[in-house]
């Protein structure tokens, strides 16, 4: 049998060439910005790209967690860069994006967690470009999570997203350092300080997980009160992280996706190619237009 499953053909994914890609790719350039896009090497950037959609990752590209799903690069990172916030609207703006994501990498080394870096960037992204919709993805802050969370709610994003990644079962292997329940409490606090921000959550499958496992994460993010969800296939970004053990077929992430609507979510993406940013915007617009 062969060592690693094979892509099946419906993970098929372009080459990014379009001139619009292109621009977007010179504009993260010139504004010093980094994306997930790119550190994650995610096989959507081809179309979010062209159609300028972008997930931003603040507070450098270097992370102090090594998840063995992930392609950032772990090590000690730099420090916080003053003019980002400010750089980042500009971006927003020049782009004339109507929703945009920011995430970051994970900062166990500063004491708040980087949550005032997130505040600055919603602060500077109201002031500049008033209009757009603020969906920020946050890590889970370990122990600093409650005043991290409550500084980060007080800013009012429209969306607060944060993934659990995986079920309970595969923390120890695929999210080390982390804690499932720890997340889960994070998003429910979202909605208790402020109920008027919508949650957001996401799982990666094809880790080994079990049917019935995911049926028990959807429960437990509706009991958490998580408004919106997403599924994608697990992609091994290179050899040398967590192997694929099964690829889910598009008819099971449609099946999921029929599931966790009948669970209550206001909204469900479940794809093989679905991320967590994906189509992200026209979603969130979609949802409030509904
Ligand atoms: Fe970037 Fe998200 Fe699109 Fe991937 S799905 S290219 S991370 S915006
Ligand atoms: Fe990647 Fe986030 Fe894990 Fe850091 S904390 S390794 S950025 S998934």
């Amino acid at each position: 049998s062969p060592e690693r499953a094979r892509k099946p053909d419906w993970i098929r994914v372009k080459a990014p060439t379009s001139p619009a890609y292109h621009e977007t790719r010179k504009l993260m350039r010139d504004k010093g910005l980094n994306t997930v896009c790119e550190e994650a090497a995610c096989p959507n950037i081809g179309e979010c790209w062209t159609k300028k959609h972008a997930t931003v990752m603040i507070l450098g590209d270097v992370c102090t967690r090594a998840c063995a799903f992930c392609n950032v690069k772990t090590g000690m990172p730099r420090k916080v860069d003053v003019n980002e916030p400010q750089n980042l609207a500009d971006a927003c703006a020049e782009m004339g994006l109507e929703h945009i994501v920011i995430t970051s990498v994970d900062r166990d080394d500063l004491p708040d967690g980087g949550a005032s870096q997130f505040v600055k960037v919603i602060e500077a992204l109201r002031r500049t470009t008033p209009d757009t919709t603020i969906e920020i993805l946050t890590p889970d802050f370990r122990n600093k999570h409650e005043r991290a969370v409550a500084m980060i709610v007080a800013a009012r994003p429209d969306v607060y997203n944060h993934n659990l990644e995986t079920v309970p079962r595969l923390y120890p292997t695929i999210r080390p350092g982390a804690r499932y329940y720890a997340s889960l409490r994070l998003l429910e606090s979202v909605k208790k300080l402020d109920p008027s921000i919508f949650t957001k959550s996401g799982i990666m499958l094809g880790l080994g997980e079990e049917r019935l496992e995911v049926h028990q994460v959807m429960d437990d993010m509706r009991s958490a009160d998580i408004d919106f969800l997403t599924m994608g296939q697990y992609l091994q970004p290179t050899p040398k992280h967590a192997k694929v053990i099964d690829f889910v077929t598009p008819a099971a992430f449609t099946a999921y996706a029929g599931i966790a609507r009948a669970k209550g979510f206001l909204q469900v993406a479940s794809s093989p190619l679905t991320r967590s940013s994906y189509h992200a915007g026209k979603d969130f617009a979609e949802m409030r237009a509904a």
